[in-house]
């Protein structure tokens, strides 16, 4: 690769860049050669700017987002409370015994992922992965420091000096500054945020906060700042689950061979001799501009995260010569197949003026429509269940031993560990009483020992409480060895109600 520009046939200016990680070019695992993306305008870099901005911002404000859930519980929107086994988010808070909503959530992206892959390929690693986004803003600071591809080039290649010991230190030093804030972030989603960050700055927080924050800095910059493209083509499974996921209709960005080849640098010479030329004026612009560094032309490749930089960098190629945008596309292989056919068949300038644009058909297809239902029915399924779920639960284990005490006036008494969990952030009175034992009296073991057909009992807010719970009958009411009732546990407010199944046991008959 070198930093070598010069003018081809047509006015355009044609770029020295290798594919070096082209596939055609490469075996199994190669060691990393260095990759200078140069700077690109159009539609796709616009989107992948805006969709960065609103990712990073995402991530980095939402530990700052405060949510009132009363005095008892945190003010923190978005909190993994591992303390206490919760997890908030906004207005959903999950127990650990609702853990099935977080497996249902994971589903329910697993699925969206399928339905993104189908629709638009690897959108997801060309815009949204953590990996591309990172990477994509080590290479603005890069860009902003060292300048563009040819003065990154030259700098590279130039022997160490003061000014580049001087680019290259504010490069790193603003590298790991990003690596930091991305590292801290992370931990905010884990306690609440002012409250750490004042830890963290005056050396008070716990040592696992700072091992996390060291992890999380090192490999955002390793990954983002020397490993790049390795990652997504050696260590993400992605690339290769992908494979599975597409099909003849999943839009992916694809060179329009059928409209490019044969390819030729000067074009009004080859022309002028009467030569078939196609519109690909072998630039290279759409090699200098991707950043996994290969060459689009050469076929789908692995490698390719479909950021459609290569897009942007052709169609401002082709409005400089005059031909039609999209002969980098996203397209699928069945519209690719089709115009390769009608260039064949009618020519090529039949096939460039009949080229489909994305439309509905590519979207709404059976396999399609199946992750959506499915993404839709398990959402819907969710949300349902969070609106009705029990706020209340209650849990009764039995003493087994002894497993029932006689009086001294003949009656029979059993004892329970009767657990009540109060899931609302406020104190709630609860009534607790049986279902299936006639003439049964409960008393607590503890406090004031009070006693009666039902026992009032109080939980804190997001509490369990705890009580020892003693039922006695009179003796011509137990007739089994053992038998069944349940305990029932009332919310003396809200009418909620939840009950437990156990035994009452009693002498031989
Ligand atoms: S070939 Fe094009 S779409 Fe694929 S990674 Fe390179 S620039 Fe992005
Ligand atoms: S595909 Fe487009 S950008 Fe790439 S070399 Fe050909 S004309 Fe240039």
């Amino acid at each position: 690769m070198t930093e070598q520009t010069y003018a081809a046939g047509g006015g355009v200016e044609t770029i020295q860049a290798d594919a070096v990680n082209s596939r055609t070019r490469r075996p199994l695992y190669a060691a990393r050669v260095k990759i200078f993306p140069k700077a690109v305008d159009g539609f796709y870099r616009r989107l992948k700017w805006a969709i960065l901005a609103v990712a990073l911002a995402v991530y980095w404000i939402t530990p700052w987002l405060r949510w009132d859930r009363g005095p008892a519980a945190p003010d923190q929107a978005v909190l993994v409370d591992l303390a206490n086994r919760r997890f908030y988010f906004f207005f959903i808070e999950i127990w650990p015994q609702e853990f099935y909503y977080v497996a249902g959530l994971l589903i329910m992206a697993g699925l969206g992922l399928f339905l993104v892959t189908s629709v638009l390929g690897r959108a997801w690693c060309g815009y949204a992965c953590p990996q591309t986004v990172w990477t994509d803003l080590y290479m603005a600071v890069e860009r902003l420091v060292e300048g563009d591809r040819n003065a990154r080039m030259r700098l590279d290649k130039a022997p160490w000096g003061l000014e580049k010991i001087r680019k290259r230190v504010t490069v790193h030093t603003l590298w790991i500054l990003i690596a930091v804030a991305t590292g801290g972030a992370w931990v905010f989603y884990f306690a609440d945020a002012p409250t750490l960050l004042r830890e963290l700055v005056t050396l008070q927080a716990a040592p696992v906060a700072y091992t996390t924050i060291a992890i999380l800095t090192a490999t955002t910059y390793v990954f983002a700042g020397f490993m790049r493209e390795q990652v997504c083509t050696y260590m993400c499974p992605w690339p290769r689950i992908q494979g599975a996921m597409l099909d003849e209709d999943s839009l992916i960005v694809t060179y329009n061979a059928w409209r490019g080849e044969p390819r030729s640098r000067g074009q009004k010479k080859a022309l002028a001799q009467g030569l078939d030329v196609g519109d690909c004026v072998d630039c290279n612009a759409c090699v200098a501009v991707c950043p996994m560094g290969i060459d689009i032309r050469d076929g789908q490749q692995l490698e390719c995260i479909t950021c459609a930089l290569c897009i942007d960098a052709c169609n401002d190629i082709m409005a400089k010569v005059g031909k039609p945008r999209d002969l980098i596309s996203y397209t699928t292989l069945r519209d690719y197949e089709t115009h390769s056919a009608e260039a064949r068949r009618a020519g090529r300038a039949v096939a460039t003026q009949n080229q489909r644009r994305v439309g509905v058909s590519h979207v709404v297809r059976p396999r399609t429509i199946l992750y959506f239902s499915l993404w839709s029915l398990i959402g819907l399924a969710m949300l349902f269940g969070i609106a009705t779920r029990d706020r209340l639960d209650l849990n009764v284990l039995p003493d087994r031993n002894p497993l029932y005490v006689t009086l001294a006036d003949g009656s029979i008494r059993n004892g329970y560990t009767v657990k009540i969990l109060n899931m609302v952030p406020e104190t709630r009175s609860f009534v607790l009483g049986t279902d299936g034992l006639r003439n049964a009296q409960l008393r607590l073991a503890e406090g004031d020992g009070q006693g009666g057909s039902e026992l009032r009992i109080d939980v804190e807010p997001d509490r369990l409480r705890e009580v020892k719970v003693f039922v006695t009958l009179p003796r011509d009411e137990v007739r089994r060895e053992r038998s069944d009732f349940r305990f029932v546990v009332r919310d003396v407010e809200s009418g909620e109600t939840s009950h437990e199944g156990t035994h009452f046991h009693g002498p031989e008959q």
